[in-house]
């Protein structure tokens, strides 16, 4: 071994002790009779010190020569430090260097690998690994390594057992646009990259392997948008013999291990809201629910009083904003432009103040008497010092544009606390949604999902109507997983590709593997995916998954440091029977 210790492990304890320590140079700091090296490696720091009137004189020479990102090997006997640095934990010593070689030299590093560094987003991406040399990346995928070790954990203990499904499947709709991967040696077609696992582990429940899951890269060509990559982790499960409440506990039981062992924080109870009242309440099918804020309707009270906005509308519909009754007009109007900004696309901003005093103030008194306004109030509950906003409009649009309204006020009261862990299932999904442009039904979650029991009839006679035995978690207002239980029986399995517009030819083709499979004993089964990038964001407390990938992909999709996607050889492209070659040739 080039090393008797890391460069993170010395103590005072080890003081008068010969070693020999290995990594990169941080920093020289040269003062003339002494110099110090910061020495770094993934597990710390360690100071290393040269002392021109007791030092070897070539060892001088050569620290002398050193640039940051040099690999060096030093050895030394450790040393009681003068002045001790208690903010790393090797700060009681240092190493008084007696030997020290040159591993190997370092061109100076685009940017400086520090904690706080001078180089871009763009610039770091490009020389990833050096910029994975940094703290805060460590720190990152250390936290990822501890999630993936402890999910394993968990699910192994509860007899689940970690199955590879393959990478090169077979193009199917499910939801996004597949990667597809032509093959060479069967001209003109073509493997998909799984967009998920999804078929597999059904499959594996028909073989009986009861406990499936597996950490798995799923691949979706999406539209590009902030933080989505285009492949992504998974922790992908299935289990037998099970109804949802079973699914539902098994894996709050993944999620508060994690919590626990992860991070040290004991979850309290996982909420449950079906999907209509997350709707209702909060505009949301991933309400934050770190606070209240609630919606209230108002049609009852707000119509029929000759305001010509609020009658023609089909939702009339507020928020109530503690101790906000003193905004100033300047911030009322802010908000104002926040819900009229086009991606939120609201008309405008109806407010009211409650004002300590008891009065209220809004901004329609012209239509509405104090008598009018304290209704509103009542129905709100709000009270004196409280601040009403209310939008109106289309249901769906008006939902949507508050939801915006409700999360920018609960981060401006600070209501939405990074280290506040609030976990909600959102039950009882719609089975199918109505798609305008191609006038058909989509499944909402997947074409594998079963209606609710009571439901099933309802495939018949108004599938729109039907509700799924699917669920999502949420935590902090972000979707971190979601499943389902499955259909497991042929007619209905063919029943639902009616309903998505399938022709039985169609289905047969794309899905009957597994309508054959359902033929031979297919067990009452259901599962979940958690997506695992997003779960790893959420316990370090950032917004962004790409902290948390090793190699990630930028925004626009590609793979900077390696240059990827990339052209490919004419050659390639022929073999691949997609050349152009042999068009130019004719
Ligand atoms: N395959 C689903 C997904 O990727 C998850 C599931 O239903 O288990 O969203």
């Amino acid at each position: 071994m080039l090393r008797t210790h890391t460069c993170g492990e010395l103590r005072i304890d080890h003081v008068n002790q010969e070693v020999t320590l290995s990594g990169w140079v941080q920093r020289v700091r040269d003062k003339g009779g002494m110099i110090w090296i910061d020495l770094r490696d993934r597990y710390g720091i360690t100071q290393l010190i040269f002392d021109e009137s007791k030092t070897d004189e070539k060892v001088v020479e050569t620290a002398r020569s050193l640039g940051r990102e040099f690999v060096i090997k030093a050895g030394g006997k450790v040393v009681e430090r003068f002045s001790k640095n208690d903010k790393i934990p090797t700060g009681d010593i240092e190493l008084d260097v007696e030997s020290l070689e040159i591993l190997n030299k370092s061109k100076v590093p685009p940017f400086t690998i520090e904690d706080d560094t001078d180089g871009g987003e763009d610039l770091r991406m490009k020389y990833r690994y050096l910029d994975l040399r940094r703290g805060p990346v460590r720190r990152s995928l250390e936290l990822r390594h501890k999630m993936l070790q402890e999910t394993r954990k968990y699910l192994d203990s509860q007899k689940f057992m970690e199955v590879e499904t393959p990478f090169l499947i077979k193009s199917t709709p499910e939801g996004a646009r597949d990667f597809v991967v032509p093959s060479r040696i069967h001209h003109g077609e073509f493997y998909a990259l799984p967009q998920s696992p999804q078929t597999f582990k059904q499959l594996l429940m028909v073989s009986g392997y009861d406990r499936y899951f597996q950490i798995v890269k799923c691949f979706r060509d999406e539209d590009l948008r902030a933080d989505r990559q285009p492949e992504f982790t998974q922790i992908d499960c299935e289990m037998s013999f099970v109804e949802r409440e079973d699914i539902l506990a098994t894996f709050e039981g993944l999620i508060k291990h994690l919590f626990k062992n992860v991070k040290g924080v004991e979850l309290t109870e996982v909420d449950r809201m079906s999907y209509d009242d997350a709707m209702k309440y909060y505009g949301s099918d991933k309400p934050d629910t770190r606070f209240d804020m609630k919606f209230v309707e108002l049609n009852d009270v707000a119509q029929g009083k000759g305001f010509n906005v609020f009658d023609s509308a089909e939702l009339v519909v507020g928020i109530v904003a503690k101790g906000c009754s003193e905004y100033t007009r300047k911030q009322v109007d802010e908000l104002t432009e926040y819900v009229k900004r086009p991606q939120i696309g609201a008309k405008g901003l109806v407010y009211v103040k409650y004002n300590v005093d008891g009065s209220l103030k809004s901004s329609v008194d012209k239509f509405y008497s104090q008598d009018d306004l304290k209704t509103w109030a009542d129905k709100m509950s709000a009270i004196p010092g409280d601040l009403i906003l209310v939008l109106s409009g289309e249901k769906n649009h008006t939902r949507n544009a508050l939801n915006e309204l409700r999360l920018r006020m609960g981060s401006d009261l600070g209501l939405r606390d990074k280290n506040t862990f609030k976990a909600l299932w959102v039950l009882d999904f719609p089975l199918l949604e109505w798609d305008e442009e191609t006038k058909r039904f989509h499944a909402m979650h997947h074409p594998f999902t079963s209606p609710l029991l009571d439901d099933l009839d309802k495939l018949d006679t108004d599938p729109g109507a039907a509700k799924a035995n699917a669920y999502d978690m949420v935590i902090n207002g972000v979707e971190v997983g979601g499943g389902s239980i499955r259909i497991y029986d042929r007619g209905v399995q063919q029943k639902m590709f009616d309903c998505l517009g399938f022709t039985p030819e169609e289905a047969k083709k794309q899905f009957g593997f597994l309508m054959d499979a359902f033929e031979y004993g297919a067990p009452p089964h259901g599962g979940i995916a958690y997506g695992f990038d997003r779960l790893c964001a959420l316990f370090g407390g950032s917004d962004s998954i790409r902290d948390y990938i090793a190699f990630p992909k930028n925004n626009s999709g590609r793979d900077v440091m390696i240059d990827s996607p990339s052209t490919i050889s004419n050659e390639q492209l022929d073999e691949l029977s997609l050349g152009v070659k042999k068009l130019q040739e004719k």
